[in-house]
């Protein structure tokens, strides 16, 4: 058995065991293989194991990757799960299918203007700076809902919830501090009455990474976003 496929496995057995611990289904937790830095052919084998969503961190190194997979293209959904800057926001429009990081209303408006008009709507997710963390990405959750009011007015978008990137930390409690923070926020959003939930489909919690998906599915989590545990060590940011 392949390094990848022996990961994959090994991940969704993790997800598998943290979702009975706390009495959730396994179902409703999806696996997003973070493949940045990695190459094309690390992503086939993992598709060839089962997986189908990939996430990607740098715009021209997604837009290589998914044109160098295009003949899995209808099988795989893209997600685009890293900082944004405006130039880049076309590239990331014409070619994924999810934005987890949408931080401010600019970035919002240039995806759903340069949203091709033959593709569905690009799913995206705010990326909220939840308390205490150093990073300086992400929304302060004061300014959440005038933003999610905004973006559900954009037609080719459909805001789907939430995404964070907490301080890393070996601190388990610490680790479900930040993630049922931002579960929370999902839950005030979702019984906003500033917002039309008829706009919008807040259904997604993306948090948890390789370290803390146990945590994270523990505090609500739909979506891990696994890379090292899946394809190894990083040599490069
Ligand atoms: C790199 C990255 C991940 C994956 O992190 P691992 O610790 O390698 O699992 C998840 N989310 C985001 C936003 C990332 O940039």
């Amino acid at each position: 058995m392949s390094f990848i496929k022996a990961n994959l496995e090994n991940i969704k057995e993790r997800i598998t065991q943290a979702a009975k611990a706390c009495g959730r289904s396994p179902e409703d937790i999806q696996l997003l293989a973070v493949s940045k830095t990695f190459p094309a052919e690390d992503v086939r084998t993992c598709f060839d194991s089962g997986q189908r969503a990939f996430g990607e961190n740098y715009v021209q190194e997604g837009v290589a990757k998914i044109a160098s997979l295009q003949d899995l293209r209808a099988e795989i959904k893209w997600h685009f799960i890293g900082p944004l800057q405006s130039n880049k926001s076309r590239d990331v429009a014409e070619n994924f299918d999810w934005v987890h990081s949408i931080d401010r209303l600019k970035i919002a408006q240039r995806l759903n203007d340069q949203r091709p008009s033959n593709l569905p709507r690009l799913n995206v997710c705010i990326q909220v700076n939840i308390s205490g963390e150093s990073s300086k990405s992400g929304v302060q959750a004061n300014d959440l809902i005038e933003l999610c009011k905004h973006i559900s007015e954009l037609p080719n978008l459909l805001l789907r919830g939430l995404m964070s990137i907490p301080e890393p930390t070996d601190d388990v409690a610490q680790q479900r501090q930040a993630h049922h923070e931002l579960r929370q926020l999902l839950e005030i959003l979702k019984s906003s009455e500033e917002l039309d939930q008829s706009k919008m489909q807040l259904d997604t919690l993306s948090m948890g990474m390789s370290s803390d998906i146990e945590a994270a599915i523990a505090e609500g989590s739909t979506m891990v976003r696994v890379g090292t545990a899946i394809f190894g060590k990083r040599t490069y940011l």
